[in-house]
């Protein structure tokens, strides 16, 4: 499948001011709904010309409308373009809550005449039905007025909540330049004294990662973590109050017995019952092996403070911050990841990236000149796949005051075949924004995530190709969307890809072998605990919403859900809820990332038999099975169709439970390289 010549990628203003934006946007809404009335009125026979086509296109328009103002919601630098980007997103939001309840569309999808259709045609027009029967289309006009009411709150809720997530930056004041001890140097570089000697660290990622993994001060860690796990607290309490009261409402309307069942009823899990079941067994599986590593990082922590009888949320072995966990990397598996970051400058770390996909994928990069976008420090590039067009990405990866604080990938525009090539772009919070990126360096973790967001956007690209709105990525099912994206990360962790890129930030230096040897033989360490907290996470997700949500304390629940999972729950006098984005996105469904994890270490199992992540044929297959089809197929048959088989759990138990390697020779041996410490 090669992407046609035909698509272009239109326009795409970042710099409209604010009047003018909303005034396009409605007139694109206006059009399509006088669009949508004709179709309703059309005569019968309804066929694909007169009916599906038309109303592929209109649901395109004002999807990409809302993608646009959505986009500008969450990065712009301008307040003002903001705010009415998020309008803008709201009233497409409500156009589609709108459609879905249209009685004479669906009668119209109903009586479609689908003769000699391809499956993906069938399956799309399948989920618009599904879609608008789950959605109420079927009851009465007073009901389905409430319905549309209720779907709107919660749409504009999810903003209001997302926005106290970007703009509402905590930070602590250092006085004495010694705490902050154990940090890299480009880090305290980075953050020096102002005037009368103060040093502000934020809650931003760039900021507060650093401090949890390497300061060596605890004092410091806790005092981070504290306002760290309170980012937007207390202002999206109520809204999150109000959205599950919503969602609950919403479900009992449609006749279901709370928000999970309906949210799962449609994913590859089918139902509450089914992801509890998983989330057991997982758990079963992973909690002593994350028992032992606890111990392990216990038992370092007694080496400095030794009258310690428990950790602390800020020495590791929670949901974050893993500072003894870092400790006994560098002094146990010989991993300083210090040292490793000096090898791992951004501009290395991207190029690489981008030329493991043109080895892989035969993707070339054309990254594109100086032009007006939303931020000078964005870029972007244009993509081609066996030279013919595929898209437009744009990386935007440095905080900045009020832009999304997490990491993630979004759908600037969608692309259907013969008409738009689809737009992505990564908004993470890697570089520090005050470093030049060119001279930025990167944890190791955050490569990981670079890689993790890379691949949804491998996934947007691959499948911005398809004919219907309904077969795009976005309309997968939920709990399959990590999958690619977790695939993807492995390439972060072979050996030799890092060695394709990994090189000394001011010498040019390759990264020592034995560094790389020992960061794969160590890679396993602490991941049975951190998959036992996703866990806790999942079940707390589902808990939020399986439930009659009236008087419900979600900072109880959380400790409560999370502690019968994972001996430490988020500490007292925090509420990481206030900013956990995922419950109004994800709502029930954070067990996502475990199911998609446990497919995508089955479909992993394709390249690794190879002996090569990078044999071509496989990588060819994996594009062509499950990336290109968008969700023009149930996941299930995707995945079965790619592995000849159905996925099954034991790839993912091996790897989960898979010991850390036993290091051989001393941990860091001096010859290796300019930047290692003195012994
Ligand atoms: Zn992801």
């Amino acid at each position: 499948v090669t992407p046609e010549a035909t698509a272009t990628l239109g326009e795409l203003p970042f710099s409209l001011d604010a009047e003018e934006l909303e005034r396009r946007s409605e007139r694109a809404l206006a059009a399509a709904r006088a669009s949508l009335d004709r179709l309703e009125a059309a005569p019968e026979p309804r066929t694909i010309g007169n009916t599906l086509e038309p109303l592929n296109r209109l649901l395109l328009e004002v999807h990409n409308v809302g993608n646009h103002g959505r986009f500008l919601f969450v990065t712009h630098p301008d307040p003002r373009r903001r705010d009415a980007g998020r309008r803008v997103g709201e009233a497409a939001d409500r156009f589609f809550n709108e459609f879905r309840l249209r009685e004479g569309t669906y009668r119209a999808l109903r009586s479609l005449t689908l003769d000699g259709a391809d499956p993906a045609t069938r399956h799309a027009v399948e989920k618009m039905l599904r879609d608008m029967r789950r959605a109420g289309v079927e009851l009465g006009a007073e009901q389905r007025g409430e319905l549309r009411r209720l779907n709107d709150e919660v749409d504009r809720l999810a903003n209001v909540f997302a926005e106290n997530t970007n703009t509402l930056v905590r930070s602590i004041e250092v006085i004495d330049p010694t705490e902050l001890d154990g940090l890299p140097e480009d880090y305290v570089r980075a953050h020096p004294p102002d005037a009368e000697g103060r040093i502000r660290l934020t809650t931003q990622y760039p900021d507060a990662y650093p401090v949890f993994g390497y300061a060596t001060r605890p004092e410091l860690r806790r005092r981070l973590m504290m306002e760290f796990l309170n980012r937007a607290y207390p202002e999206n309490l109520p809204v999150l109050d109000r959205i599950l009261a919503c969602r609950f409402d919403l479900a009992r309307r449609l006749g279901y017995p709370n928000f999970a069942e309906y949210i799962i009823e449609d994913k590859m899990m089918g139902s509450t019952g089914a992801a509890r079941a998983f989330i057991e067994r997982l758990a079963g599986l992973l909690g002593p092996t994350a028992a032992r590593y606890r111990d392990r990082l216990l038992a370092r922590k007694r080496r400095d403070l030794p009258t310690a009888t428990a950790l602390e949320p800020w020495d590791g072995g929670g949901w974050f911050g893993d500072f003894y966990d870092t400790r006994l990397r560098d002094e146990e598996y010989g991993v300083d990841t210090k040292l490793l970051r000096e090898y791992l400058p951004y501009p290395r770390v991207r190029d690489g990236l981008l030329a493991l996909c043109e080895r892989l994928f035969d993707l070339t990069f054309h990254r594109r000149g100086p032009e007006e976008l939303w931020d000078p420090r964005v870029e972007a590039y244009d993509v081609r796949w066996h030279g013919a067009p595929l898209g437009r990405f744009y990386l935007d990866l440095v905080p900045r005051p009020g832009k999304y604080n997490h990491a993630a990938q979004f759908e600037v525009r969608v692309g259907l075949e013969g008409l738009l090539l689809p737009q992505a772009a990564l908004v993470c919070n890697f570089l520090d924004p005050s470093t030049p990126s060119e001279l930025a360096r990167m944890e190791y973790h955050d490569v990981i995530t670079f890689f993790h967001e890379f691949g949804h956007l491998l996934h947007s690209l691959f499948s911005g190709h398809t004919r219907w709105l309904y077969t795009t990525q976005g309309f997968i099912e939920w709990d399959f969307v990590e999958a690619p994206s977790q695939l993807f990360e492995e390439w972060a962790r072979d050996p030799a890809t890092l060695r394709t890129f990994a090189r000394h930030a001011e010498t040019g230096a390759p990264i020592p072998e034995g560094l790389l040897a020992r960061l794969k033989a160590s890679e396993s360490f602490g991941r049975a605990n951190r998959w036992l907290i996703q866990l806790a996470a999942s079940a707390a997700s589902l808990a939020y919403y399986d439930r009659d949500p009236s008087g419900l304390d979600t900072t109880a629940l959380l400790v409560e859900v999370m502690g019968r999972y994972h001996p430490m729950p988020p500490p007292p006098g925090t509420h990481f809820q206030a900013a956990w984005g995922h419950l109004t996105g994800y709502s029930a469904l954070y067990y996502t990332y475990a199911w998609s994890l446990v497919i995508s270490r089955d479909l992993l199992g394709r390249f690794h038999e190879k002996g090569t992540l990078t044999d071509p044929e496989t990588a060819r297959s994996y594009v062509e099975e499950i990336l290109v089809p968008g969700s023009g197929r149930p996941a299930n048959e995707m995945v079965r169709r790619f592995l000849g088989r159905e996925f099954d759990f034991r790839a993912f138990e091996a790897w989960a439970l898979a010991p850390p390697t036993p290091v051989e020779g001393p941990a860091r041996a001096p010859a290796e390289g300019p930047a290692a410490p003195p012994p």
